[in-house]
């Protein structure tokens, strides 16, 4: 993913989050994405710089971190995306968050999953039926078993990548669980 910040040259894009115009001259972070109109291409989500602090901290931080380009309230952005980062979804797997409601059942014991509790996120199975599953299933920590694949470290390693909100300690706990 190479996204970017950058001073807009026209003032015809619209923010992705607000849905304000971006004016002419003011900075803006484009986040790269697959052109809809044309197989292979890519092309630019923008968003004022603002509103890419709230709606996509973690890619904005690392455009941040790149640009060459002077952003005059940077102190600004980076306390909203520290702010903001704590709140935003994983959206790779497999991730660990803490269970955002106890909704979901667990596909080792089948037990829900308690809420604020970790559990780990990993990829729908296609069991060959005509609608396949989409989404994630969730897992107590302790129920993983063979759901880490051959590879635990692998996976673990995968785990510590997408989750971005885990605790340090929670994670040296999910290793020790995963690896043994
Ligand atoms: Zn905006
Ligand atoms: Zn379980």
């Amino acid at each position: 993913m190479a996204n970017t910040i950058e001073t807009a040259k026209t003032g015809r894009a619209s923010c992705r989050t607000c849905k304000q115009t971006i004016a002419k001259g003011d900075l803006r972070f484009g986040e790269e994405v697959p052109n809809a109109f044309s197989a292979g291409d890519m092309t630019y989500n923008w968003h004022h710089l603002a509103c890419a602090a709230k709606k996509k901290p973690s890619a904005l931080k690392q455009a941040l971190d790149e640009t060459e380009l002077e952003i005059p309230n940077k102190d600004e952005l980076v306390q909203a995306i520290d702010a903001n980062a704590k709140n935003e979804k994983p959206t790779v797997l497999p991730y660990a968050e803490y269970a955002p409601t106890a909704r979901a059942s667990c596909v080792g014991c089948a037990e829900k999953i308690e809420k604020g509790h970790l559990r780990l996120a990993i990829e729908s199975e296609d069991d060959g039926g005509p609608f396949p599953r989409t989404g994630p299933r969730y897992l107590h920590p302790s129920c993983v078993g063979e759901h880490s694949g051959d590879n635990p470290e692998e996976f673990y390693a995968k785990i510590t990548a997408n989750s971005k909100n885990v605790e340090p300690k929670d994670l040296k706990e999910l290793e020790d669980q995963l690896i043994s």
